[in-house]
């Protein structure tokens, strides 16, 4: 039996067999979260066109040279350009428009002269300032030029993004299409919420916790069962999900008890293992293999591994799929206490984190067992602690991945 493999490599084994899923033409209503499958260019400008940056008035300033406090110039009002509304006339000399912010200037003038800086009577405007040339007027092309690429293939489409698409004119992109996902819960033991509960039974809390990581790692809940412990039933339940979904996600069944089946049913149903133990805790049997295109990824039962071999085997594998980036943001935070760590494998311990005078702060959840769900309550990252049995001291930094909020 191979020993367990290193967190690294096991994100490696995963993003090596994850491949984009093709791509498929989105409206944006329906574009958030997904990631772009190729390099949107703008095709016009943004800003179309010269505007106002104020309410106002587009003047020549030339006129206005000599302009000053006790010295105004008057100015003979031309006509009026309002948003969406252009100016039939052009700004002659001695001329001034009358603008709103947005519109467009009008021909022949320069500058922008705000309406706080002016007195309007019988068709005349009355300025006591000198402007910079120029003055409150937003280029054409000072945001995005016409032939540039503006979003890259790989992007996420957040709001800003389907905004600045919306503002080009784009009405659809193409998208990597989400991951379909399968989960498989694994035990005789699960009962769902709202069943009776017979003696040793346990409330089955990983469908609903799956189904919750699927949907936030930007994938699609495809279908969701369970099976008994044994090998046909594990066969039967993994078997019409394996051609079907993107990527098959079990949970319990998978470590070395006498009624673990999960391995050697995805065996039989022709799943190439790519590994199996990772030197994690909490996690470590997690299990990830491959048949053809789907990602089987084998989940240790106990409710706190699979939040934490999801995080950090599954979502980047699912974010891969999606076309996005499987890296989360990492950083470093100092141990607010000192934490006893108990293997020789990483430790991935949930905490808290706290922005304080000397830095961001992490502070271990105090039980940190398999079991105890509500140490991932409140917890903003994961601390991952690597090498060998001993005692990390407060105050030591340490490196940390942050959880999606
Ligand atoms: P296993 O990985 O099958 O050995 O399960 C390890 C532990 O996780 C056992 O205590 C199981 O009862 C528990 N467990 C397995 N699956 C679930 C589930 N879907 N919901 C809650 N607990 C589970
Ligand atoms: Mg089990």
């Amino acid at each position: 039996m191979a020993g367990p493999i290193s967190l690294e490599d096991a994100r490696a084994a995963v993003l090596a067999v994850a491949a984009p899923l093709p791509a498929i033409e989105v409206p944006l209503g329906e574009a958030l979260g997904l990631h772009l499958a190729e390099d949107v260019v703008a095709d016009s400008p943004l800003q179309r066109f010269d505007n106002s940056a104020m309410d106002g008035y587009a003047v020549r300033a030339a006129d206005l040279a000599g302009a000053g406090p006790g010295a105004p110039v008057t100015l003979a009002l031309a006509g009026e350009s309002r948003a969406g509304h252009p100016a039939d006339a052009a700004v002659g000399p001695g001329e001034a428009i009358a603008i709103s912010t947005g519109a467009m200037v009008p021909e022949g003038a320069d500058t922008v002269v705000r309406v706080e800086d002016t007195n309007h009577a019988d068709g005349r405007v009355e300025i006591a300032v000198s402007p910079i040339p120029g003055a409150n007027i937003r280029r054409a092309g000072e945001d995005v030029s016409a032939g540039e690429v503006v979003l890259r293939s790989g992007e996420p489409l957040g709001p800003a993004a389907l905004g600045l698409l919306a503002a080009l004119g784009v009405e659809s992109v193409a998208c990597h299409r989400r991951p379909r996902v399968a989960v498989v819960i694994s035990g005789d033991e699960l009962v769902p919420p709202g069943e009776p509960l017979p003696p040793g039974g346990i409330r089955d809390s990983n469908s609903t916790t799956l189904a919750a990581l699927v949907a936030r790692a930007g994938a699609e809940l495809y279908s969701s069962g369970g099976a008994g412990d044994s090998l046909e039933a594990t066969v039967a339940a993994l078997e019409p999900q394996l051609g079907a979904a993107d990527a098959v996600v079990v949970c319990g069944g998978v470590s070395v008890g006498e009624h673990d089946h999960v391995k050697d049913a995805l065996t039989q149903l022709g799943v190439e293992q790519d590994f199996w133990r990772v030197s994690l805790r909490p996690g470590g049997p997690a299990y990830f293999g491959h048949r053809d295109r789907t990602l089987v990824f084998g989940l240790p039962g106990n409710p706190v591994s699979v939040f934490v071999t999801f995080t950090l085997l599954a979502a980047p594998g699912l974010a891969a799929l999606a076309g996005g980036s499987p890296q989360r943001p990492r950083t470093t935070a100092a141990l607010a206490d000192s934490y006893a760590k108990g293997t020789d494998r990483t430790e991935a311990a949930r905490c808290t984190l706290a922005l304080t005078e000397s830095g961001w702060v992490a502070t271990p959840k105090p039980r940190q067992g398999s079991h105890v769900i509500t140490s991932l309550l409140e917890a903003d990252c994961l601390a991952i602690l690597p090498g060998p049995a001993r005692v990390f001291e407060a105050g030591e930094r340490v490196e940390v991945e942050l959880l999606p909020d």
